[in-house]
């Protein structure tokens, strides 16, 4: 056995293996030393053997622990019935990893389960840029059946891989070999997802001839021209490397992967990764939970699906306009009809999980409860059907056909299987009374045993006239008929005499004997007829998997679009309009989605914004502004503000209505936000170089249509640099890129750039008594003081240090006011628009905790004497003199 052992593990090094064992799944040797330590099992020997065992029925517990601790799991199965004496063959049946599992204990109700796979084409061919080098990613959800892929030109390989990955957050992936070695930054992206389980894999894995292949054979088809691909398409080979892995070496049933969607990157609203987590769209920053998420306001589904779809949707909002449109009417007719949508609501809760339900049934890994469950959730959407018929809602498009099957299949699940059955496949109650002739006969002679005999003794005194004749049971002859002495002249050549007694004879006969038989095989028989027959619901189910799962997607839809309309109801939300491409956004009194939901109502501050991209145009006789700097004290409201318009045109764009008293938007391409100072450390950068990477790859990749938020960005760095930086930055958005964009900065000197796209924002403060008020109220203007050390008191820090900062602070504004009387040109014009001025007057008012001596030295360093006037010098001199020798103070 240990021979067998050692040979089946030779095939499946990376998987532990679940070796049975009678009752019993063994583990052996080191494998053994390390499960007992992550699952925390007594370590036993056997001839110096380590070895450790769990029980089999109990295996999906320890199952969800490995996979959790990133581990596969072969499951290896005694395939014939033990011998006494001889050796029990074996063979892996299954291999679980965190990619392929598809029992509910493993999974995650409301997130896709996705095995993704990446590859890198080495030859030139036609995509959705052009003739390039392209990469081809795919990924599956086995237990829907959901099967995406995309295609993106190698060149932007690092931005595209990382912000797919990021967005469908795939539990496992098959990479090509040879991508590590073209781009080493792949280690770097993988290393920001710890939990997915990385499989490489050479390049000769991915084939196009043979993916084609494959795929065509699961789809169905001749060729992929129903899915947009051909052989050289780069979604290819990924695709069917994934149905090879999940076939051969997960042996999994994948007979109901009916089809693939591929997209491109220009269908959906582009939004990079850093922009996702900014934004805190599924999840927030600090703990990675989606408590204070996007996700969070606007989730008010019924159905795992539903909520599945809502992930989906927020990950990928849309960029045309009619779709969305298209959306946004059916949520207001949901929102419009308050009594429907309730109705709507309540029969959600009672549909379950339909895709995953149905997926299940197709690969055979379920039980009759499953097929109750799905049963149930049929039912309610038949019932919802004729709701929204009588309403005339535009959901649930079915066709008749379609209703037909689905009341047949509602019909095949109530007639088949028992309401009582349990998740066990062997405990005699799968299978419904009237369904089956077969398993109605066996379960007749298992549950009646009594009256078959006594029917049956009947009928033999009827026969033969004797009519004390008796059954009998005993353990050593079974069931026996005897005839007293007086009656055995009477008894017929069919009865098989047995035995003799004193007083009577015992007999049996051929009848007796077969109904003895099926009295005692009844148990294993009915279990054997009644797999058969669920066998048989459960292919006939499978066959209409597709059906199924259109199904699923449309009570999904349905489930998002209430969903919407609850949050709009319970917030206060309104529809957005729509408008076509002219770059506008203007929201009137909008609100932070998250924000708002987590003060008490009405506190939150309403604050508008009009932004238009592109050129200064004059419509209505006035220029309305690309580009908003705003400033304002640190917790004056400056971020929120920024994300809430940016998660206002997002909600847009998903189909959502908007927290804002009204909102005209043009859809736009690409949302970008980043915010400053935020260090990652992961990746071994430092934080002004990932603002950097991150601020270039906004400068290459924004459009006139995008929108762009930047908080604080420029901070990683010295304050001249970070000025210079942030005021470049702006000038190219402004004057190359034309995109709405929203900059929060702590650069004061921002405020003076001059421009006709721009404005000038801040937010609002009270300065009464001394104390100061964030009114959290956007007004035009910029702010005057940063009111830092205000904040360093409400933040505890002691009262000698704020008040030594104050006079730090004292000392800089005149020592800045003193400056900026030398320096004043003979035009008067202080605004930085020119750019020699920009480089000598970087000092901002933000508070520093500088010593004298490096203030002074800033100021010798920031002199340029090529452009100082001999008399200018002497006098910056004497100054600087009287500086150092403490003199102001
Ligand atoms: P800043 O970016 O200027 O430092 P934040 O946007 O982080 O400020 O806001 C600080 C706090 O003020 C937030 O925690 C939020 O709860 C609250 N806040 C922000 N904007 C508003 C608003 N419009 N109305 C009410 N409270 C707000």
């Amino acid at each position: 056995m240990m021979r067998q052992y050692l040979s089946i593990k030779a095939q499946y090094k990376d998987e532990i293996l679940f070796f049975r064992l009678g009752d019993f799944y063994e583990m052996f040797f080191d494998e053994a030393v390390e499960v007992s330590r992550i699952l925390n099992l007594t370590l036993t020997k056997r001839a110096d053997v380590p070895m450790c065992g769990i029980p089999y029925h109990a295996a999906k517990i320890y199952i969800a622990r490995l996979l959790r601790a990133g581990k596969k799991i072969a499951i290896c199965e005694q395939v014939t019935e033990p011998v006494a004496g001889g050796l029990t063959e074996r063979k892996v049946v299954e291999v679980i990893t965190p990619g392929t599992v598809a029992e509910d204990d493993f999974l995650e109700q409301g997130s896709n389960n996705y095995l993704a796979a990446v590859y890198c084409s080495n030859k030139k061919t036609e995509g959705n840029c052009g003739l390039d080098y392209y990469a081809g990613l795919a990924y599956i959800d086995i237990t829907t059946g959901n099967f995406f892929a995309t295609s993106f030109p190698k060149t932007d390989f690092k931005e595209q891989f990382l912000k797919e990955i990021g967005r469908i957050n795939p539990k496992e992936i098959l990479i090509q070999q040879s991508i590590q070695s073209e781009f080493p930054v792949l280690k770097q992206i993988l290393s920001e997802f710890p939990s997915m389980m990385q499989n490489f894999y050479p390049d000769w894995s991915f084939n196009p001839d043979q993916a084609e292949k494959r795929l065509c054979s699961a789809f169905g088809t001749e060729n992929l021209k129903g899915f947009l691909l051909d052989i050289n398409s780069p979604e290819v080979p990924p695709a069917g490397l994934l149905l090879q892995y999940l076939e051969e070496i997960s042996g999994r049933d994948i007979s109901h992967i009916s089809g693939i969607k591929i997209y491109a990157e220009s269908d959906f609203v582009s939004l990079d990764d850093s922009t996702r987590k900014n934004l805190e769209l599924l999840t927030n920053l600090r703990d990675n939970s989606p408590a204070y998420s996007l996700f969070e306001s606007v989730n008010y589904t019924k159905t795992a699906m539903g909520t599945r779809l809502l992930r989906r949707r927020i990950s990928y909002p849309l960029r045309s306009k009619k779709e969305i449109d298209k959306r946004l009417d059916k949520v207001n007719s949901l929102f419009k009809d308050g009594k429907a949508s309730a109705v709507i609501r309540e029969t959600l809760s009672s549909i379950l999980d339909i895709e995953r339900l149905s997926g299940r049934i197709a690969m055979k890994k379920t039980h009759g409860k499953d097929l109750l469950a799905l049963k149930q959730s049929l039912n309610s959407v038949i019932r919802m059907g004729s709701l929204i018929e009588e309403k005339k809602l535009n959901f649930l498009q079915i066709n008749d056909e379609e209703k037909k099957l689905l009341t047949e299949i509602r019909n095949l699940l109530e007639n088949s299987i028992d309401d009582e059955c349990t998740i066990a496949l062997n405990d005699g109650k799968l299978i419904k009374k009237g369904f089956s002739k077969k398993v109605d006969t066996i379960k007749n002679i298992k549950e009646n045993a009594h009256e078959i005999l006594e029917k049956y003794l009947d009928d033999e005194r009827k026969k033969t006239g004797i009519n004390n004749l008796k059954i009998k049971y005993n353990r050593m002859m079974g069931y026996f008929l005897e005839v007293s002495l007086g009656n055995i002249s009477a008894v017929p050549d069919y009865f098989i005499r047995q035995r003799s007694l004193s007083n009577a004879d015992r007999f049996t006969t051929e009848t007796l004997q077969q109904i003895e038989d099926n009295i005692n095989n009844s148990e294993e028989r009915l279990i054997d007829a009644e797999k058969e027959v669920f066998d048989e619901v459960c292919t006939e189910i499978g066959s209409h998997h597709r059906f199924l799962q259109k199904l699923a997607e449309e009570v999904a839809e349905l489930d998002v679009n209430q969903s919407f309309a609850q949050a709009a109801i319970l917030h206060a939300w309104t529809r957005p309009e729509l408008c076509d491409n002219s770059g506008l956004l203007n929201i009137t009194n909008g609100r932070h989605p998250v924000v708002e939901n987590h003060l008490r109502a009405g506190d939150f501050v309403p604050n508008s914004i009009e932004l238009l991209s592109g050129e200064a145009s004059n419509q209505e006789d006035r220029t309305i502004p690309s580009f908003a700097v705003i400033t304002g004290p640190n917790m004056a409201g400056k971020s929120t503000f920024l994300r809430q318009t940016a998660l206002i045109c997002l909600l847009a764009q998903i189909g959502s209505f908007v927290p804002a008293e009204k909102a005209v938007l043009s859809p736009v391409d690409k949302i970008f936000c980043r915010v400053g100072a935020t260090d990652n450390l992961a990746r071994g950068e430092s934080t002004f170089l990932v603002e950097m990477i991150e601020t270039a790859y906004i400068l290459n990749s924004a459009t006139r249509n995008s929108l762009v938020i930047m908080d604080e960005v420029g901070r990683g760095t010295s304050m001249e640099d970070g000025l210079a930086i942030a005021q470049a930055v702006s000038e190219h958005l402004l004057n190359t890129i034309k995109a709405k964009t929203l900059f929060a900065t702590h650069y004061h000197e921002l405020t003076r750039l001059e421009h006709e796209k721009i404005i000038n924002l801040k937010l609002d403060v009270l300065e009464a008594e001394g104390k100061i008020v964030f009114l959290k109220k956007v007004v035009p203007g910029a702010a005057g003081n940063s009111y830092g050390i205000h904040v360093a008191g409400l933040a505890g820090i002691p009262q000698s240090v704020l008040t030594r900062a104050e006079n730090l602070l004292y000392m800089r504004s005149q020592f800045q006011k003193e400056r900026a009387g030398q320096a004043e040109s003979p035009s008067g014009n202080t605004a930085i628009g020119s750019e020699e001025k920009a480089a000598s007057s970087p000092v901002s008012n933000t508070l520093s905790l500088f010593p004298e001596e490096e203030l002074i030295l800033n100021e010798i360093l920031s002199t340029n004497p090529d452009e100082t006037a001999p008399i200018k010098a002497l006098q910056l001199i004497a100054s600087w003199k009287k500086k150092a020798l403490g003199e102001m103070t």
